[in-house]
């Protein structure tokens, strides 16, 4: 009888991806997933940008902690953000010594020998590679869907915005060779993927470290020539390596979808400066105005952390201030929390917490209003939509996004999963729309 695994992933969708792989790697060596608890390995693929992440997971091993009495046999493990900071791995190695298997985000190709190790030879098996230019093309995927696929481009961030963990999580920034990328794109059309979204932490500056002159836009460009490829995503945009070049392909290939998540952050110029951001309030709306003028159909949304060290009222409402001029289509916001070992968490003037939370339901009471607004505009507009999935409140609805990334619930029969349909919007609420299939 083959063995099981159950993966619980926390976090972005580079960890979703993570764990498509850690799943490919164990369908090879046999293993099957499973839905629960009762698997014969339990992963958990953590993060670390949130404090409550962390705090989930502790919660999870604990819960596990119960199940591994009951079955001695049964291993677990953990890896991703969490275990790639050393602190944190050896705070988790001690308080729960039961946990087998340790990993992190630049060894995944290792999980065969580690479970091998702790199975055969019963040694709690923990490897972890800090930094490396190596990537590991060869990684089978267990795909969570065949009608659209995450798709690396670059892996790690050289930025070092002083909140975040990612340059010490996953590395220095290294871009995939555009062929590799554009074979894996290749295969996933031809098993009836229709939506690609390209991942890296800073797509903006994908090639830079190729051996040839090769941008994102030039990757983009060559993705859309892709038969069978209808829509092309990309996730994350840094506002400032984002070229006009990438503007004009935004606009001009049809495939590539009119929206740019554009992170951000504050719109205090002093606030972006304790952040390491490397653009100001002014580039940032300089930026926005353009796209709007080059692309006129299209969707900006953005990151915000609400409470950074050292922001004042007044640099708080230069945020909002920021937030009413470029109309986000749709907000990320977060309460600041310090994360061990980033500049930030040092930082004097931390904001208090009753501070931090009046200025975020602030924030929401402006920018909510906005959102809705322009939701409301699409009403009586038809939008061409990849149906993803049934709808988790009911199974007579189906849901899918339109390229600008809103959320769209209309009935439908389960069997136009994976297809495109043309929905026209019939109401708006803030956080998606309602509509109904039409035949154009
Ligand atoms: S760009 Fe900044 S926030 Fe984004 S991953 Fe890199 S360091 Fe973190």
């Amino acid at each position: 009888m083959s063995k099981t695994f159950h993966i619980l992933t926390y976090g972005c969708q580079m960890n979703e991806h993570d764990s498509e792989k850690i799943g490919g790697m164990l369908n090879s060596i046999g293993y099957e997933e499973i839905d629960n608890n009762k698997a014969d390995l339990v992963i958990l693929n953590t993060c670390l940008i949130r404090e409550n992440a962390a705090q989930k997971v502790f919660g999870k091993l604990g819960a596990l902690k119960g199940l591994k009495r009951k079955n001695p046999n049964m291993l677990i493990a953990v890896c991703g953000c969490m275990m790639q900071k050393e602190e944190v791995r050896k705070q988790t190695l001690k308080r729960c010594p039961f946990v087998d298997i340790v990993f992190g985000t630049n060894n995944i190709h290792e999980l065969p020998d580690l479970i091998r190790k702790a199975q055969i030879e019963k040694l709690k098996a923990v490897s972890i590679i800090e930094n490396t230019e190596e990537i590991h093309e060869d990684m089978p995927k267990a795909r969570k869907y065949s009608h659209k696929a995450l798709v690396n481009i670059t892996y790690g961030c050289n930025n070092f915005c002083t909140y975040c963990v990612v340059p010490y999580t996953r590395g220095r920034e290294k871009s995939r060779e555009p062929e590799d990328i554009l074979n894996e794109i290749r295969d996933l059309a031809k098993n009836g993927c229709k939506e690609v979204t390209l991942l890296g932490q800073n797509v903006n500056s994908y090639g830079k470290n190729l051996s040839r002159e090769y941008t994102f836009a030039d990757l983009l460009r060559a993705v859309s020539e892709i038969d069978g490829i209808e829509f092309i995503r990309f996730m994350t945009s840094h506002p400032k390596d984002l070229s006009d070049d990438l503007i004009k392909v935004i606009k001009e290939y049809d495939k590539v979808c009119n929206h740019v998540h554009l992170p951000v952050q504050s719109g205090s110029t002093k606030v972006l400066k304790e952040m390491n951001r490397k653009y100001t309030k002014e580039h940032y709306l300089e930026l926005a105005e353009k796209i709007r003028r080059e692309i006129p159909d299209v969707a900006i949304t953005t990151d915000i952390i609400v409470g950074f060290p050292e922001e004042t009222e007044e640099d708080f409402m230069e945020t909002v201030d920021l937030v009413k001029k470029v109309e986000y289509e749709s907000a990320f916001t977060f309460l600041y929390s310090p994360r061990e070992g980033t500049k930030a968490a040092t930082m004097e003037n931390q904001v208090p917490e009753d501070e931090k939370h009046k200025r975020f339901n602030y924030l929401l009471d402006q920018l909510y209003p906005i959102v809705l607004d322009k939701n409301e505009k699409c009403i009586g507009k038809t939008y061409r939509i990849l149906v993803d999935e049934i709808s988790k409140s009911s199974d007579e609805f189906l849901t899918g996004r339109t390229e600008h990334f809103r959320l769209v619930h209309f009935k439908g029969d389960k069997s136009l999963l994976g297809k495109i349909v043309n929905v026209r919007i019939d109401s708006a609420k803030t956080f998606f729309l309602e509509g109904t299939i039409v035949d154009k």
